[in-house]
């Protein structure tokens, strides 16, 4: 019996990864050959080489081949570009780089010099030893000579972090930073009252059972113990019933772990045709029972791994409700995908997008003990008489008293749970139009920015189909809003037409979040 389920899971995933890597391969060397056709339209520099880093190739053959880029075997930050070309013909590029001008290789400071600097904005809270590895700074219309500074750590509320620092090699400026490790703000969590009573897929081991889901690549769930590191101890079973409903025993949530994880799997090989997170069918770790009443949940990527806190046991539940399960794997494919930078405008936009597919994973699922919203953790209070409760609501995100409704210049200044707020907006319009939501008593004009009450509503199947394709096909790691309305109108283009229902949707979606 065993046997046969490992087999069969190896068969599987031998058989997608076979019927996938060829064309992606053919496709990828296509695409190489028409950046050396075509330097300009990729603003190559002589010294620059590119670096195949995913690839989607359409039914009818149009083919989108990302690369990462190199300049003297240096990384350039914001240098990453996606080839569209059909029938070996170059279409368009997608891409962050405004020039081919390249700086001198020149560096003022040493790495040594650079972590310095960097240090003084990190602190000396820092665990294991900081790096500093030359790059080009490849944002803006200057790229500029930097290093790449990454300091880890761990923050006041136990979330890891994983700080870069881009350090101007001559100045000592800091030109951006980020955290490698994702957050959400999502809290709380719940019993698997929360999804009820579910089957899940488990590997029978000799001695009973593991909790791996060889049928989903793999996805496994570990017991964490309280502690924030290490990779936990996986939960085993003798007769393969998990749990008791409620958090007197730890597998209950490990259960609900693996059951959101399964569902958003499901979700984006139904919907969207991806295998896993990487699309290579390899499943993730989940760890539960991460830190002490620890009210949040997190990706790393590095790990490439959830993580999920217990909550703090009087106003948050553990925090395993399937929107955010949904929203941590998702951090995973936009990492694997656009890789949007998780700063500024890029950083809203990548925060939206794992509320927006944690949401649909929610739709995909339409458990009965957790009817489909557009709220995000709202199964995670102890208490929530109305269910109005929520950390964040997508068709009026200053609900929350700090992200805005309507897009406005500064935005990119503002945390990337609060910039995402605009991008949240636009999906829900686009998706369901200015409709009231259940519980709620809004006027459609309330739910709009610019008086038109009459935008988006293309329905949600529409939306997440033309969300997906902008992230995989066209967004890159420095896109901005402005940018994201232009990828979202190619993706509806190019899947529904440009006289179309959906992409007038789109336009009209994002016009009424006032980004133009
Ligand atoms: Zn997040």
């Amino acid at each position: 019996m065993q046997m046969r389920h490992i087999s069969f899971a190896i068969a599987t995933i031998l058989a997608s990864t076979a019927v996938q890597a060829a064309p992606n391969a053919f496709a990828a060397s296509r695409a190489q050959g028409l950046i050396d056709s075509h330097p300009g339209w990729v603003n190559r520099a002589s010294g620059d080489t590119f670096v195949q880093r995913d690839a989607t190739v359409d039914a009818d053959g149009s083919e989108h081949v990302r690369f990462d880029r190199l300049y003297n075997g240096l990384p350039v930050i914001g240098g990453d570009v996606v080839v569209h070309s059909k029938n070996g013909n170059l279409k368009q590029t997608s891409q962050g780089m405004m020039t081919s001008r390249r700086p001198s290789l020149a560096a003022k400071l040493s790495a040594d010099q650079a972590i310095t600097a960097a240090g003084v904005k990190f602190g000396t809270d820092f665990e294991g030893t900081p790096t500093a590895n030359k790059v080009i700074y490849g944002r803006g219309a200057s790229p500029v000579m930097a290093y790449e500074a990454v300091f880890n750590g761990t923050r006041g509320d136990q979330t890891p972090t994983e700080m870069h620092y881009i350090v101007d090699a001559n100045s000592g400026q800091i030109l951006e930073q980020w955290d490698g490790v994702h957050t959400a703000n999502a809290t709380g969590t719940a019993k698997t009252l929360m999804s009820g009573t579910v089957s899940i897929t488990t590997n029978s081991v000799t001695a009973g059972y593991e909790m791996r889901d060889n049928s989903r690549g793999g996805n496994y769930v570990t017991n964490l113990k309280n502690k924030t590191s290490g990779s936990g101890s996986i939960f085993t079973d003798t007769d393969n019933v998990w749990g008791n409903n409620t958090t007197s025993d730890a597998a209950t949530v490990a259960g609900d772990a693996l059951y959101g994880v399964g569902k958003t799997w499901d979700y984006y090989l139904t919907v969207h045709g991806r295998n896993g997170i990487a699309n290579d069918g390899r499943g993730a770790l989940s760890r539960v029972h991460y830190g002490r009443r620890y009210v949040n949940a997190f990706w790393s990527d590095s790990l490439f791994a959830m993580s999920y806190g217990d909550g703090d046991g009087t106003s948050y539940y553990p925090l395993v409700a399937i929107d955010v399960a949904g929203h941590e794997m998702s951090h995973g494919v936009t990492s694997r995908s656009a890789n949007l930078t998780y700063s500024g405008e890029s950083g809203g936009l990548n925060e939206a997008t794992s509320d927006i597919f944690g949401t649909m994973v929610e739709f995909f699922a339409n458990s009965p003990n957790d009817t489909p919203d557009y709220m995000i953790g709202e199964k995670l209070y102890m208490s929530n008489p109305t269910g109005t409760k929520a950390l964040r609501w997508m068709f009026k995100p200053s609900r929350d008293g700090s992200s805005p409704d309507c897009y406005v210049s500064n935005i990119g200044s503002l945390d990337v749970h609060y910039s995402s707020g605009v991008a949240n907006h636009f999906f829900y319009l686009l998706a369901e139009g200015a409709v009231n939501p259940a519980g709620f008593s809004y006027t459609p004009s309330q739910l709009v920015c610019n008086g038109n009450t009459a935008a988006g509503g293309i329905g949600r199947d529409a939306a997440q189909k033309i969300w997906y394709r902008a992230l995989t096909v066209y967004m890159t790691s420095s896109t901005n809003y402005a940018g994201a309305r232009t990828a979202s109108l190619n993706a509806a283009r190019d899947l529904y037409g440009s006289t179309s229902a959906q992409y007038n949707g789109v336009a009209s979606a994002w016009s009424a979040v006032s980004v133009n």
